[in-house]
């Protein structure tokens, strides 16, 4: 059942807070279309207290209070945090289902994550502990080296709407972890949860300003904060087009970024494998959220000689889910975030038309369905790789697809993109997926499935998906200064 959206402020200094120009933001429920509540709408001014309070944050108590704190002593806060996510997981799965159209289940999943990312970022603060004073190996006795890892500072972190929680938590956590004060700003389309998160933070005593969640428009409140000189990293996930304006407004104070970005991922499906098995991965790798994914596997690329049982496969399977309000029972796909996201999906597929390209099945909404942004799995065929289809990111639930007859064509296709952030290749023969996990040109792969993600492993990619990696032991390094320390140690006058 839905539950009513709570009505939240921004979240700054450890207290709710007005937005200076009291602006509100409406949320649409992507299912009905009806306006369920609303979040603040925070400008420059807003900012610029959330960075201050962020930086009191920090010296407070001589530092001894976070940044200058032992990890195991933040490790305690973040693993009080994901205890109550755990606890309020059915109402903040609700929440993300209705806010941003996933299925409820799928909802559900994420928030385990979230816990999940919360509990080894504990771990890895606790293990920060133990990397402290790690020796160099000078060449000479007179002096002695050892390394510090310091909390980068204050961060900003800007994230999107697709993972709305746990985007925010791969970079909440290890920037907490890492003994960072933040300022998180989630997508405007999908902010409901983040807020949630700021409850928590008051439940659990986190001290006031070292996380702050400031909700607004991304010019508005994402671009003061990406160009504020009093911030000292951001750390951004979203379109390849935002990651670059917020790399040009990092440039102007030489302030370090990360970025997370787009992706036009393939997948290569050779003859040798179980077709039922490769579909299920193909369909997962493709439609999961919808096709929302950066890492969506949103190109296929098959080899010729088992194309057309492939496909059948798979498109009696779009024909075939259930598409719903996500909130319904076995739900298996549900609307797109916004209105925008539909039009944008439906220009793609009728450019994709009009560059004469065919669509298998799908390519407009449920006919069952009067409202909503709800867009049926759609797989196109007949792709030329200089179609828009095929070249850009659509962000949706939209397969491509090209067949290959040798090994060579395949990886050559897999290549054929600006993005960089992840592979997938399935075949029985094992040294065959090596070869091409070598020669992918991206940042993660999968070898016989595609999408599934731990937060032991660094995710991130090359080209035009960003650089930087999140998660695991590099993730945390994101938000740590190294210090160099070299003592001088003889015993001779200097
Ligand atoms: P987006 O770039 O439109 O917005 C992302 C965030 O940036 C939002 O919070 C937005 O308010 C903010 N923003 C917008 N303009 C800004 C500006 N001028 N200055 C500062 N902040 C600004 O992206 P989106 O539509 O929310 O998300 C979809 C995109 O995110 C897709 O391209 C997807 O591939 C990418 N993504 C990447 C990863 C990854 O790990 N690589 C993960 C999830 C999503």
């Amino acid at each position: 059942m839905a539950i009513p959206v709570p009505s939240r402020l921004l979240f700054i200094d450890g207290q709710w807070r007005e937005p200076v120009k009291k602006n509100r933001i409406p949320i649409i429920n992507p299912s009905t279309e009806a306006i369920i509540g609303d979040i603040p709408a925070a400008t420059a001014e807003d900012i610029d207290i959330a960075v201050e309070a962020a930086r009191r944050a920090l010296i407070r108590n001589g530092g001894k209070d976070w940044a200058a704190a032992s990890g195991a002593h933040r490790a305690k806060f973040l693993r009080a945090i994901a205890a109550k996510i755990t606890e309020r997981k059915s109402e903040l799965a609700k929440l993300e289902a209705l806010d941003c159209g996933k299925p409820l289940e799928e909802a559900a999943w994420d928030i385990d994550d979230v816990a999940g990312c919360f509990e080894y970022h504990a771990d890895l603060a606790e293990a920060l502990d133990s990397r402290q004073k790690a020796p160099i190996s000078l060449p000479v006795e007179t002096f002695k080296g050892y390394l510090l890892m310091d909390p980068i500072g204050v961060v900003g972190l800007i994230t999107p709407w697709n993972y709305p929680l746990l985007m925010a938590t791969w970079k909440v956590a290890p920037a907490l972890a890492a003994g960072c004060a933040a300022i998180l700003k989630p997508s405007e389309l999908a902010s409901v949860s983040c807020l949630e998160l700021a409850d928590i933070c008051i439940e659990v005593g986190l001290p006031p300003g070292i996380l702050n969640i400031v909700t607004g428009l991304g010019p508005e409140a994402g671009a003061p904060l990406a160009s504020h000189p009093h911030v000292d990293k951001i750390a951004f996930t979203g379109s390849s087009a935002t990651g670059s304006k917020i790399m040009s407004a990092a440039a102007q104070l030489v302030k370090p970024v990360s970025l997370e970005l787009g992706g036009k991922s393939p997948i290569v499906v050779f003859e040798d494998v179980d077709l039922d098995k490769a579909a299920e991965w193909t369909l997962f790798g493709c439609f999961w959220t919808n096709g929302q994914i950066c890492s969506a596997t949103s190109r296929l690329i098959i080899h010729e000689n088992i194309a057309r049982e492939f496909l059948d496969k798979l498109v009696a399977w779009c024909r075939n889910i259930k598409i719903s309000d996500p909130l319904e029972d076995g739900c298996r796909l549900g609307p797109v975030v916004s209105s925008g996201q539909y039009e944008k999906v439906m220009s793609f597929i009728s450019t994709a038309k009009s560059e004469g390209a065919t669509i298998l099945c799908g390519g407009k909404r449920p006919e069952n369905l009067e409202k909503g942004f709800f867009v049926k799995p759609t797989i196109i065929t007949d792709v030329k790789t200089s179609m828009q289809i095929w070249r850009e990111e659509v962000f949706g639930p939209v397969l491509c697809v090209k067949t290959f007859a040798t090994e060579e064509e395949a990886i050559e296709l897999a290549n054929d993109t600006h993005y960089g952030l992840a592979a997938a290749v399935l075949s029985e023969d094992l040294e065959r997926c090596e070869r091409l996990t070598k020669a992918f040109q991206c940042g993660i792969v999968w070898v016989n499935c595609s999408q599934p993600c731990f937060c032991q492993a660094p995710w991130g990619g090359k080209k035009r998906s960003g650089f930087g990696r999140e998660l695991g032991e590099r993730g945390l390094d994101n938000y740590l200064n190294v210090k160099q320390v070299t003592q001088y140690v003889s015993s001779d006058p200097w």
